[in-house]
């Protein structure tokens, strides 16, 4: 479809040429007068800018390695966006964020009387190897617990009524050394203690049906004695880094005030390249910096890379409540790039912290619209850096590929699956929208400041607190 789009407006933009005598279209007033299916010359400005190779050799060089938010590899790609900035005449600031942070273990082992489970350990357990017998406590709840002595035991408790980390720290206060956790469901339990603490034991989860038999052998009698195995986990204080280039209004006597950003993260997950998740997008914000350079334009604007995004928008959030508010009232809109192209992803589609539509999506629709003929749909969504600027009522989106690809956070996110032609689309779209506005002949809609709407703290995660 897409494929098809494009072929066609190439054949219009030459028909034009070949009877209009000036070569395009005449410039709109914005894009109130479009929805032809047809750039206008001004639109065109932006177009013959854009050097996809440019956004795929950056894509090329970045997925050589994992990011992972605070390791050398993050900071690596940093120092490459500052410097790739500063070749197209930026000043680049780098600024440093702390977070807490947990490496998961690279092993984690359970035998109960000699036979092996395959369980999950979850976020933020310590590591240790224990080995004691099984001491079932229920749902782990204080009234549980109470007057039971579980020294040098490993304690043997249900999912439910209270969070993880409760049910470890209520089980280590009575002694235990080491925790297991059954599912009250089926499937795997991919859990979180919610936060490092240091009066944590090992903790490992189990599925529903191995704790069901653990329970029942205790409840014969048996003495049931496991060993517990975490190695290689571990919380600490780390630093990750956002990368931040300012574009100043082109006259400081039409300085509107308003800030336009152009955003993505530049980490990605362990073990995972992590090509369109995100080099794709921090990429791009890199084309489009240097495309708009030497722009003329009223509205300032800011390309932003966050780091530290995949645990939790932790960088994004850092760069917008550390703002003043004044500064923050100057950010009228927030383009967000993720995962911008890959070959087996959807359509692309904009995402909105509360699914309204708002300045970024308009203007954005707008541009879809002139290039493609269709207008790029949107609707409510989470998961990336938008996140913190729409909570904060400013207009921010997502753009994102719909449905994702097979290969998500995975070792397979590599640059052979990226698509030049997506790319070339996402960035015309975008850079069309950001310029419409940003220019000084800007005619189109004015920002509206969005209500604000917070979404449940924990849907960026994908592992659960109870
Ligand atoms: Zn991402």
């Amino acid at each position: 479809m897409k494929r098809f789009i494009a072929a066609l407006t190439v054949t219009m933009m030459f028909t034009f040429g070949t009877f209009g005598g000036s070569g395009l279209a005449q410039p709109v007033e914005g894009y109130k007068n479009a929805g032809q299916g047809y750039e206008t010359a001004f639109d065109q400005r932006i177009i013959n800018r854009i050097n996809v190779d440019n956004i795929y050799n950056n894509i090329e060089y970045l997925q050589q390695t994992p990011r992972v938010a605070a390791t050398e590899e993050e900071y690596a790609a940093v120092q490459y966006i500052k410097s790739e900035f500063e070749s197209y005449g930026y000043e680049a600031e780098v600024q440093p964020f702390e977070f807490f942070g947990f490496t998961a273990p690279h092993t984690v082992e359970l035998s109960v009387n000699g036979d092996h489970l395959n369980p999950l350990s979850f976020t933020y357990t310590p590591s240790g190897e224990v080995t004691g017998n099984l001491k079932y406590v229920g749902l782990g709840r204080v009234v549980d617990l109470e007057g039971k002595n579980l020294d040098g035991k490993i304690a043997l408790i249900q999912r439910g009524e209270i969070s993880f980390g409760d049910k470890v720290l209520n089980a280590a206060n009575a002694g235990a050394e080491g925790v297991i956790i059954f599912n009250n469901t089926t499937g795997n339990l991919n859990g979180t203690l919610g936060q490092a603490n240091d009066k944590y034991v090992p903790a490992v989860s189990i599925t529903q049906a191995q704790g069901n038999a653990l329970v029942t052998q205790l409840d014969q009698g048996e003495v049931v004695t496991a060993s517990l195995t975490v190695l290689g986990a571990e919380s600490s204080m780390r630093t990750s880094h956002n990368v931040i280039a300012s574009k100043k209004p082109t006259n400081k006597n039409k300085d509107n005030g308003q800030v336009v950003t152009v955003t993505s993260h530049h980490d990605s997950v362990p073990g995972s390249p992590g090509a369109n998740d995100n080099a794709s997008g921090t990429a791009m914000v890199l084309e489009l910096a240097r495309v708009m350079k030497n722009m003329p334009t009223d509205t300032e604007l800011r390309f932003i890379t966050f780091g530290a995004e995949e645990l939790g928008l932790i960088g994004s959030r850092y760069y917008v409540n550390n703002l003043p508010e004044k500064e923050l009232d100057r950010i009228v809109a927030n383009f967000n790039l993720d995962m911008v192209g890959s070959q087996d992803a959807g359509d692309l589609v904009m995402r909105t912290v509360n699914g309204q539509s708002n300045l970024v999506t308009d203007l954005a629709q707008a541009s879809s619209l002139r290039l493609n003929g269709e207008p790029t749909p949107f609707g409510q969504g989470g998961s990336s850096d938008h996140v913190p600027f729409g909570e904060k009522g400013i207009s921010a989106a997502l753009f994102i590929h719909s449905p994702l690809e097979p290969w998500y956070h995975t070792p397979e996110d590599t640059i052979d699956k990226i698509s030049k032609e997506k790319l070339e689309d996402v960035a015309q779209i975008v850079g069309i929208a950001v310029y419409d506005y940003a220019s000084f002949d800007n005619q189109g809609p004015k920002p509206k400041k969005q209500k604000v709407h917070n979404l449940p703290a924990d849907m960026y995660h994908e592992v659960s607190i109870r």
